[in-house]
């Protein structure tokens, strides 16, 4: 894919830091870490996000996130883990070359997740929208 840093770094023209890969997904060092150990997996296959990634890539990026998780606890990078994927400019995608960030916490570092929460929504919208999303997986075979 051309003009794309993470398919740059595949191709071995651009740099990283690489911590593991497969046939799959490969992970390496986050240029700008929220903290020591601050990790993206990627999809060798250029992939923009969701809707045109491999399920398999997929699910071998959360199998690789998930060991570099128990890695980063074991060397006592992280007390607790955040698995985050920006999909889509809206939530916050910047990169798009699909990466899932295995981002290592600490009390008091410098990540804050907020939310404006509205007002809970009663049950019979919970199930409302639920209904709705049943529906739009059986008429998309997911
Ligand atoms: P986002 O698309 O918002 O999920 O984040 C893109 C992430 O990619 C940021 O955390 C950047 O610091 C990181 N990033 C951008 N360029 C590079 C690079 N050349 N090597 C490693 N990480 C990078
Ligand atoms: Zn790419």
């Amino acid at each position: 894919m051309d003009d794309c840093i993470f398919c740059d770094i595949l191709a071995g023209q651009a740099e990283a830091s690489f911590v593991a890969g497969d046939e799959r997904v490969v992970a390496f060092a986050d240029i700008l870490p929220i903290g020591e150990g601050h990790t993206l997996v990627i999809p060798r296959r250029h992939a923009i996000g969701l809707h045109d990634l491999d399920p398999e890539d997929g699910a071998a990026m959360f199998r690789l996130g998930q060991r570099i998780a128990a890695a980063q606890r074991r060397l006592g990078l992280a007390e607790g883990v955040n698995l985050f994927l920006a999909d889509g400019v809206v939530a916050g995608q910047e990169v798009f070359h699909a990466h899932l960030h295995v981002l290592p916490r600490q009390d008091g570092d410098a990540l804050t997740l907020s939310v404006d929460y509205a007002p809970a929504p009663s049950r019979d919208a919970l199930d409302t929208t639920a209904a709705r999303l049943r529906d739009a997986l059986e008429h998309t075979g997911g």
